[in-house]
């Protein structure tokens, strides 16, 4: 019995598993910004060609740099570890991301397989972000449509406004400087893995007493 009290997680995976973010800001910093007037942690935006004020080319440039020399020391975030080895047997958790598929797709699996042992997917959201430089705001929506997932986590707001009306049970914000505004009745906020973890581990154990009454 496969699927017997199966509970299907979708995450985004960049500042919310991976501590991207902070990794993006060094790298800005340490090649692209004066020492004088460094970037903060407060003016990341996953805009890239916003943020550093550059063309589709240029940014394309530094991300094939960012994901050659940088991603792989781009480090999970705080638990991130421990959420996998506590994750309950009948959960599955499968990555979807913002990335583009084309210049990220390796060195993203491959981050993946090395840090997040129980998820057993990646999906890409974005082919070709190269050659179209708002592809990188379109949202998630089609794919969790189709993905049907009981919980979804992200910390980008505009990806989880999208998805109010989803039959998603849980909408989850996973606590970032750049979502602090964000409340909706939807949405439920977690401020770290350990408190996301507790969550999963709750709604698993729902699914198998679910299943049991269903039998
Ligand atoms: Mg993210």
């Amino acid at each position: 019995m496969a699927n017997y009290g199966e509970l299907r997680v979708v995450s985004d995976l960049d500042d919310v598993h991976a501590d991207t973010a902070t990794r993006v800001i060094e790298f800005t910093n340490r090649l692209y910004r004066p020492a004088a007037s460094p970037l903060t942690l407060e003016d990341y935006n996953d805009h890239f060609a916003e943020m550093w004020g550059v063309d589709t080319d240029e940014t394309m440039r530094r991300w094939g740099i960012f994901c050659k020399e940088w991603m792989a020391n781009v480090t999970p975030m705080e638990g991130a570890g421990q959420t996998q080895r506590d994750m309950p047997r009948n959960a599955h958790m499968e990555i979807l991301t913002a990335r583009d598929a084309e210049s990220s797709g390796d060195a993203t699996r491959l981050w993946v397989s090395r840090h997040l042992a129980r998820v057993s997917g990646v999906n890409f959201a974005n082919v070709g972000w190269g050659k179209n430089a708002d592809a990188h705001k379109r949202t998630k929506r089609e794919e969790l449509i189709l993905m049907k997932p009981h919980m979804f986590i992200e910390d980008q707001p505009r990806h989880l406004t999208s998805l109010v009306d989803l039959p998603i049970r849980d909408l989850v914000v996973f606590t970032r400087p750049w979502n602090r505004g964000l409340s909706h009745p939807r949405i439920m906020r977690v401020s770290s893995q350990a408190v996301l973890s507790e969550l999963i581990q709750e709604r698993a154990a729902e699914k198998l007493v679910e299943a049991e009454r269903a039998a």
